[in-house]
């Protein structure tokens, strides 16, 4: 028997080692996609666990890049009978909540760190691992470079105490979050509802949505070549409405300092010159939302295919939340920049068809942030109607997610007067509306941040209030000041202030591009 662990734990150790040096020529790569593991090996229909497996040289970069509100840790060691035989409680409960096919995704991610292995040693020493199994629960990032002591008074880690069964686990767990989850919860149990009932609590979560398709969109400008000398004045009208009104803190400061620089960067012949492939592949691969802007884990905009939802999904819920902080004085510039940049760099030919016709079709221009938000709500609610019918003859839509017009009556019964028999169309409290959609998208939207502000670490703590205070106050940043805010945000000051001085002859910045020249 002893001879078969010490084979277990060589073979261990070794994969370790090889793992560890393949991983670090593509790092960033495989920290992301740990966060998928479960989600491929799932497709590949191979059994899988759902904990997330975590080491030495994962460990913090894993627990800092999820979206995850909290983490349970649990040390265990391989050679431990006792573990093996918890293994299966605790995935009963990580299969709640990690993978993609999750009942509650995103809210809590569940790993396991094997301290019998040799490159966790310190690890779990930190943690002042004394028995196995042990684990522990608290925010992601307090983990990051963290430690643990059993005399400690006040920490945000705290060891879970008895989580012996799965049920104990789940129970600890409800206590923690004042949450009901139950071992028996089924995905979309609310089967004979839609799933589109938008649940408040949902989009919270979709601040990750907005920063992941806010990511998309710019990866794809670059790897289509899609910034043209036609197309230049369209992305920084939108880059600028980006840093003044985005709701994701990390987004704005992006688009800020992609707009200051956005001439060096990408000269009108950025694509024909001769520069050294090196300095423009390291253009092409700005993240706009940061390198640690979420991929490949929708919350909100999560799809029962893999082939539904996320990025169109998300790129609407960046348009409405852009809609809901404007103020009166920006919504022709925003709509218009809005249209531009959905027909110039929406790479999905009907949308972007579609979308612009609606766009023509408005006669005169918006006054107010209110007529805005509307015109984008009706004209959403225009395409869920037309692919309403298209997904349901082709049956190309997402079961789970049948398009419906939006807000249910479950979100708002109020904005419901009536229902047009003859013309078959209902009429609407368009005062309930607006109502609705600035707190769905404007302060529930921003209430994950807050979340992560008081789960932060002591640099994120401010930062995340910050983002929070300025999403929910967004409204009285005009896009004037986006000027202003990508100068603040800008590391490079002296660029900064050679951008302003020339901005003063630009004439993109005056006379703003117009629909119809396009
Ligand atoms: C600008 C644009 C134009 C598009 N045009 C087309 C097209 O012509 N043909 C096509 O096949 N696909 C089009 N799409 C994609 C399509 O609209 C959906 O995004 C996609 O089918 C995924 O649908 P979904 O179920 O995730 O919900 P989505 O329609 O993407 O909506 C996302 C979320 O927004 C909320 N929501 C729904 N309706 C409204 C509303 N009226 N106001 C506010 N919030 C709402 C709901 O909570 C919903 O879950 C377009 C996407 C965009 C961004």
């Amino acid at each position: 028997m002893m001879n078969l662990y010490l084979c277990l734990f060589l073979l261990c150790t070794l994969f370790v080692c090889c793992s560890a040096t393949s991983s670090s020529s593509s790092f960033h790569v495989s920290r992301r996609s740990i966060l998928r593991e479960v989600h491929d090996n799932d497709e590949s229909g191979a059994d899988h666990d759902y904990a997330v497996d975590l080491n030495a040289t994962n460990f913090d970069d894993v627990l800092k890049d999820t979206p995850a509100t909290f983490a349970v840790v649990e040390f265990f060691a391989h050679w431990c009978p006792a573990c093996r035989n918890y293994k299966p409680h605790y995935e009963k409960v990580a299969r709640l909540f990690n993978g993609p096919d999750a009942v509650h995704p995103g809210m809590i991610l569940l790993t396991r760190v094997d301290c019998a292995l040799k490159i966790n040693t310190k690890l779990c020493d930190k943690f002042s691992v004394g028995h196995y199994p042990m684990l522990f629960w608290g925010p992601p990032p307090k983990f990051v470079g963290g430690s643990w002591e059993p005399k400690q008074e006040k920490s945000d880690i705290n060891v879970i105490d008895n989580p012996r069964t799965a049920e104990l686990l789940l129970n600890w767990i409800n206590k923690q979050m004042s949450s009901s989850f139950s071992l028996d919860d089924q995905k979309f149990q609310n089967d004979h509802l839609s799933s589109n009932v938008s649940d408040p609590g949902q989009i919270a979560r979709a601040i990750y949505d907005v920063e992941e398709a806010t990511s998309i969109a710019f990866d794809i400008i670059l790897e289509h070549k899609m910034i043209k000398p036609e197309t230049r004045a369209s992305l920084i009208k939108f880059l600028q409405l980006l840093t003044a009104h985005h709701p994701s803190r990390r987004c704005r400061k992006g688009a800020g300092e992609l707009l200051v620089s956005f001439d060096d960067l990408y000269p009108t012949d950025f694509w024909s010159s001769p520069k050294q492939e090196n300095d423009k592949s390291s253009v092409r691969n700005f993240q706009i939302c940061g390198k640690e802007a979420p991929r490949g884990y929708w919350m909100f905009c999560r799809g029962s295919k893999n082939e539904t939802r996320g990025f169109s999904c998300g790129l609407w819920v960046l348009l409405h939340s852009l809609s809901v902080r404007i103020e009166d004085g920006e919504s022709q510039f925003t709509f218009n920049a809005t249209c531009d940049f959905v027909h110039n760099f929406f790479v999905c030919e009907e949308c972007r068809q579609h979308f612009y016709k609606m766009c023509q079709s408005v006669s005169s221009p918006f006054n107010k942030a209110r007529d805005y938000a509307l015109w984008l709500w009706n004209s959403h609610n225009k395409v869920n109607e037309r692919l309403m019918k298209e997904e349901a003859s082709l049956g190309t839509g997402d079961p789970k997610f049948p398009k419906t017009i939006w807000p249910p009556k479950q979100l708002c019964s109020s904005c419901y007067l009536g229902h047009d028999q003859r013309s078959n169309k209902i009429e609407w409290n368009q005062d309930e509306v607006y109502k609705t959609l600035t707190n769905y998208y404007g302060k529930t939207l921003a209430s994950l941040s807050k979340e992560r502000g008081n789960a932060g670490n002591d640099g994120t703590e401010g930062a995340a209030l910050e983002d929070l205070i300025v999403a929910t106050n967004a409204v009285v940043v005009p896009v004037g000041a986006a000027l202003a805010i990508a100068v603040a945000s800008c590391a490079f000051g002296a660029l900064a202030c050679y951008w302003r001085s020339q901005q003063k002859s630009r004439k993109y910045f005056h006379h703003l591009h117009s629909l119809k020249n396009i």
